[in-house]
């Protein structure tokens, strides 16, 4: 059935399937926890589930109010997201499609956008009509932490109206970012980080990738499946695991030619995000190395190259390996802060080659 389609997430599915079982669903159910974890989708497929002209406590998949929820194309389903409040009929219906196509793939809503007032007050117009067809008109709120407070306020006033048929289905990230007066009205259900291996599994039911290239993916990603796919569909993966590897044995025995020459190539790549994950790439092998030299090899990632984990692991103690993971991660944290890459890595490079 088709909660089934929301990866993971049992408790908040098993709450779900309870509250429509019992006839106890809220007017309004909030759906909150980290990016890309599946709020989303669950949210799509509870639309589905009360509108659904077969089943009771979930949706069958197969009838029509079903199969037109899941295109987005039901009269009595609304999906609000933040954007531009002048954003164009065909933007918009391409951000519902790409939606659509896949209930996990990034459709990048700016963070710095907000949820269009103008969305709200129409909702509300339309929020005591009778549904055309379906048996609930349904509102999915998506990105409900991205309101400015006019929006929040004309939201509370649809919370705050005899609700009729509608229900309201909003996902956030940030709970702080929301009216407590808009908190206090909605039924809670937080969604948690996925597991690697239901990561790893994910990407190998949906992507045509290899299990090594599905769980370095997975390894990498701390249970976000939106940022996952994203990365399954990079070709360079390995290259970029190469270079990782030979950032860390410049550092560790470079000499300074080839630790300068090395940061010139890295550096020509300008894409930041690029390089915070060969970074991340490169915390990686250090995280197995500590792994292996503790001797649990079976939970290393880079499981297709263990050789030079072995290898790295007899010539760097776990000491080593904390203090190199450290600087990395100093690294990282000034790349959010915008330094110039080329300092970074330069000290980098320097401060790993020193011993602590
Ligand atoms: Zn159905």
């Amino acid at each position: 059935m088709s909660f089934n389609n929301v990866i993971g997430q049992e408790k908040a599915k098993q709450a779900l399937r309870q509250a429509l079982e019992n006839d106890r669903l809220a007017h309004a159910i909030l759906l909150y926890g980290p990016e890309g974890v599946g709020k989303r989708a669950l949210a799509i497929e509870l639309a589905k589930a009360v509108n659904c002209t077969q089943a009771k406590s979930d949706a069958c998949d197969l009838c029509s109010s079903c199969h037109k929820i899941s295109s987005l194309q039901h009269p009595d389903l609304k999906v609000i997201f933040p954007g531009p409040a002048q954003l164009q009929v065909e933007e918009e219906i391409s951000i519902l499609q790409k939606i659509a196509e896949d209930n996990y793939q990034a459709v990048g809503f700016a963070k710095s956008v907000t949820i269009p007032i103008d969305k709200i007050r129409e909702l509300r117009k339309q929020a005591s009509y009778h549904p055309y067809e379906g048996k609930r008109k349904v509102a999915i709120l998506l990105g409900a932490d991205q309101m400015r407070p006019e929006a929040a306020n004309a939201l509370l006033k649809i919370l705050e109206e005899p609700p009729g048929t509608l229900l309201l289905i909003l996902t956030a990230i940030n709970l702080n970012s929301l009216l407590p007066t808009i908190l206090s009205r909605c039924q809670r259900l937080q969604l948690n980080h996925l597991s690697r291996a239901e990561i790893e599994e994910a990407l190998l039911k949906r992507k045509d990738i290899s299990p090594e290239k599905a769980k370095i993916v997975a390894g990498l990603t701390n249970g976000n499946l939106t940022r996952a796919l994203l990365l399954a569909a990079e070709q360079d993966l390995d290259e970029y695991r190469n270079i990782a590897r030979a950032l860390l044995e410049a550092a560790l025995w470079g000499n300074n030619t080839e630790k300068l020459n090395l940061i010139e190539t890295i550096t020509a790549e300008k894409d930041k995000a690029r390089l915070e994950y060969l970074l991340e790439l490169v915390l990686l092998w250090l995280r197995d190395t500590l792994l292996w030299g503790e001797g649990r090899q079976d939970k290393i990632t880079n499981i297709d190259r263990s050789d030079e984990t072995k290898k790295m692991a007899e010539w760097i103690d776990s000491k080593k390996v904390a203090h190199l993971s450290r600087e990395v991660e100093s690294s990282l944290e000034m790349m959010s802060r915008n330094v110039n890459p080329e300092l970074i890595l330069i000290g980098l490079v320097e401060q790993m080659s020193t011993s602590e």
